[in-house]
């Protein structure tokens, strides 16, 4: 494992493998590869109190994402409809792409 560096980024659609949110679906909002973090759209709510302010002139509660290791999460592949592994593919042109290693398809 590296330090600093996380197999996905944002944008990415990935699949929660453990913890409350084991098997849900969404979109990575942000990465923290310092701290080998993942922010995913939906997952990880956590409740946050907050005081009364423009945005929100009750205060109370607000749900919010909160960061989840990246190690628990799997890139979902479209093609195969499931979280699949990740290879690499490198193009004629000598970039590397990341593919499916089920169905070689660009993730
Ligand atoms: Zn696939």
């Amino acid at each position: 494992m590296t330090k600093g560096k996380i197999h996905v980024k944002s944008g990415d659609t990935v699949v929660v493998l453990s913890g409350k949110d084991k098997g849900k679906k969404g979109k990575i909002l942000r990465g923290y590869p310092a701290d080998r973090k993942v922010l995913i759209e939906g997952v990880n709510m956590i409740k946050k109190h907050t005081r009364p302010s423009q945005q929100n002139p009750q205060g109370g509660i607000v749900e919010q994402e909160a960061p989840v290791y990246a190690d628990k999460v799997m890139l979902f592949c479209k093609s195969c409809n499931r979280p699949v592994r990740v290879g690499k593919k490198i193009k004629d042109d000598g970039k590397k792409e990341r593919v499916c290693k089920k169905c070689y398809s660009t993730l």
